[in-house]
């Protein structure tokens, strides 16, 4: 088979339900752009079929190119070894659970021959989410676009096309606790919105739940700021000065004989409060000493039990 033009690349965890339609409403469509074309299904570890489901799509089709990991890395890691065993002019990220419809990529790619390097999509509309997940996910957008210095666009996922010339600086950055989103935009180069409504989950439950959604958002966090770092000293800064103005106060209404600020229960709640704000700082001090550990160890980002190699005929 010839060199891709195009790489779709859809990480997979236990979305068995969603692969066969997934991979019917890819080819349709790319089959229909009219160019080379391969899809890269990462395997991220599954253990309900799907790996089974991806070897037997691999065998009908040479378009598709499975890579299947030793155990389950996360999302944010599988879809960056897609990007590692990409090889088309241009690149498309996607949710293997038909959130981001398939049919949307034709537009990314029109962008794209107009001469963008990144062309992400940008959710107008969210169906079949709950409250919860919509309330978090604004308001991460927010705070993410508020601290960070890169200007993360509001409500985009990692549903986006990247030119090669991107993939190849984004497959340099090799950092563990990875957030795309964030570093491809970090990475300059013309970009541009494209927006589109994100459908419901085709079958299954999210692969996101509360405790992986906060990880996430603390990995987007401490990757591209050090707000949370500089926030200690604030808040250090703040407490020392309300002392040294309270000081005179204190002394003043003891002089005048007042009874004000006496007792045990004003100091509780002072060494309370203060022993508080520690703990916090050292816990965020902890999360950045957390991930510079990790980096240091210097272990790959993946480990592959299959790649596309295995599979050619
Ligand atoms: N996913 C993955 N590894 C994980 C968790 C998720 O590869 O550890 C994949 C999942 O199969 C899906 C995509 O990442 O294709 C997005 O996950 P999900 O739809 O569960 O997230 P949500 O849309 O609920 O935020
Ligand atoms: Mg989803």
């Amino acid at each position: 088979m010839a060199i891709p033009v195009f790489s779709v690349i859809a990480p997979i965890y236990n979305e068995s339900g969603n692969i066969s339609e997934l991979y019917r409403r890819v080819s349709e469509t790319m089959n229909a752009v009219g160019e080379e074309w391969e899809v890269i299904f990462v395997d991220d570890g599954s253990s309900d079929g799907s790996t089974d489901i991806i070897r037997q799509l691999a065998q009908n089709d040479p378009h598709v190119r499975p890579v299947i990991f030793a155990r389950n890395f996360g999302h944010q890691v599988a879809v960056t070894a897609g990007l590692d065993f990409s090889r088309g002019q241009a690149v498309v990220m996607i949710d293997s659970d038909l959130q981001d419809p398939p049919e949307v990529i034709p537009d990314l790619i029109a962008r794209w021959r107009e001469g963008y390097e990144v062309v992400y999509a940008v959710r107008a509309e969210r169906e079949g989410e709950t409250w919860f997940k919509l309330f978090t996910a604004k308001l991460f957008y927010r705070v993410i676009y508020k601290i960070t210095e890169v200007d993360i666009p509001l409500d985009t996922g990692d549903f986006r096309l990247i030119d090669r010339k991107v993939v190849n600086v984004l497959n340099q950055m090799r950092e563990h606790h990875r957030f795309l989103r964030g570093m491809s935009v970090w990475v300059g180069f013309r970009q541009i919105g494209v927006p589109y409504k994100r459908a419901a989950r085709f079958t299954g439950e999210t692969k996101y739940p509360l405790r992986k959604m906060t990880r996430f958002a603390s990995d987007a966090i401490t990757s591209f700021s050090y707000f949370p770092l500089q926030l200690a000293t604030y808040i250090g800064f703040l407490s020392a000065g309300i002392s040294i103005l309270a000081i005179p106060v204190v002394v003043i209404l003891r002089l005048t004989g007042s009874q004000a600020f006496f007792g045990q229960a004003t100091t509780l709640i002072a060494v309370l409060f203060l022993g508080g704000v520690q703990l916090i700082s050292l816990g965020i001090l902890g999360e950045y000493i957390g991930r510079l550990f990790e980096e240091a160890k210097g272990r790959p980002l993946y480990i592959v039990r299959e790649s596309p190699e295995d599979f050619q005929k």
